[in-house]
């Protein structure tokens, strides 16, 4: 009996058997024409960036999501400064830190200075 994946209309592999001569039943790996066993690949076969199916406008790159991470590791050293110099009244950010993120002691002149020196953004950069 065919997998309900195949009943349900997914592409089959395309890919004659050695022992039965038969084309292969399996459902096709995501992207490509054959199934797991025939030779599916994902880093090969899978399209990638606008020739992709889902690829919507482009709005979310890789460029845009390190210029949101370094925002975001800016934004949430100076929140560590505000808390140090306690302007804040609530101690903690929610969700994961981004990458990148190095939490300062406060405390130590030495870390405060540098903490400092991370918010500063690059003349030019917006
Ligand atoms: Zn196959």
């Amino acid at each position: 009996m065919p997998l309900q994946s195949v009943l349900n209309g997914a592409k089959q592999c395309q890919v004659l058997t050695k022992r039965t001569r038969q084309h292969c039943k399996n459902p096709a790996a995501y992207g490509c024409v054959s199934c797991r066993m025939h030779g599916a690949h994902k880093s090969r076969n899978v399209l990638r960036g606008v020739n992709h199916p889902q690829y919507r406008n482009g709005e979310r790159t890789r460029e845009s999501d390190e210029e949101h991470r370094k925002s975001s590791t800016i934004l949430l050293t100076l929140r560590d400064i505000g808390d140090h110099i306690k302007l804040f009244n609530g101690d903690y950010t929610r969700g994961r830190k981004p990458k990148g993120y190095v939490k300062y002691d406060m405390n130590d002149p030495e870390q405060l200075a540098l903490a400092i020196l991370a918010t500063l953004r690059e003349p030019g950069n917006t």
